[in-house]
């Protein structure tokens, strides 16, 4: 996801280039699943300081249900809103100042490419929701017997019993 922008680095402030994503990104990060390419358009405008990216990209991804553990497949889109600096004069080579908190994620190189590969990774794990769910209403699993309660029910439901009315029971049956 490398881009020579060397051109546009000398190119005046407003001037765009579109490019089209088509990417895979199965070794981007091993928390991420992907189940489809990388897609998108992206924008690159040469801002004063260096390049502005701009672009809605989706994919797929394989996720865990939190409530019942089985594999979904999960659709994401999401925005990539950054801004690229140059480490290096396009035109003299010479080494320039960056603000001390500047992200090398965001820097471009001394060849002058710059590299969406790390703020693709850090705003596609952002997009994933933190409890992922197979569906909004997930019936999960039966705590007693394990049985996927959205596959079908199970026969423990009806003979469960209240873990406060069982102690209340324990007691009583002590005193008998
Ligand atoms: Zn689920
Ligand atoms: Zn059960």
């Amino acid at each position: 996801m490398r881009y020579n922008v060397a051109q546009l680095l000398k190119a005046q402030s407003g001037q765009t280039r579109q490019y089209t994503l088509h990417e895979d990104i199965s070794h981007l990060d091993p928390d991420i699943v992907p189940l489809t390419m990388l897609d998108g358009d992206i924008q690159f405008i040469r801002s004063v300081d260096g390049i502005f990216v701009f672009g809605t990209l989706h994919t797929s991804l394989e996720l865990t249900c939190v409530r019942c553990l089985t594999q979904f497949a999960l659709p994401l889109e999401f925005t990539l809103e950054e801004e690229f600096r140059p480490t290096i004069d396009v035109y003299t080579g010479v080494a320039l100042p960056l603000p001390p908190d500047d992200e090398v994620a965001t820097q471009i190189d001394a060849h002058h490419e710059l590299d969406l590969a790390e703020v693709i990774r850090q705003n596609l794990l952002l997009a994933i929701p933190l409890q992922p769910l197979c569906r909004s209403k997930c019936a999960g699993l039966c705590p007693v017997c394990g049985q996927n309660l959205n596959e079908g029910s199970c026969d423990c439901r009806t003979t469960e019993i209240d873990p406060r009315l069982e102690k209340l029971k324990a007691l009583l049956e002590d005193e008998l």
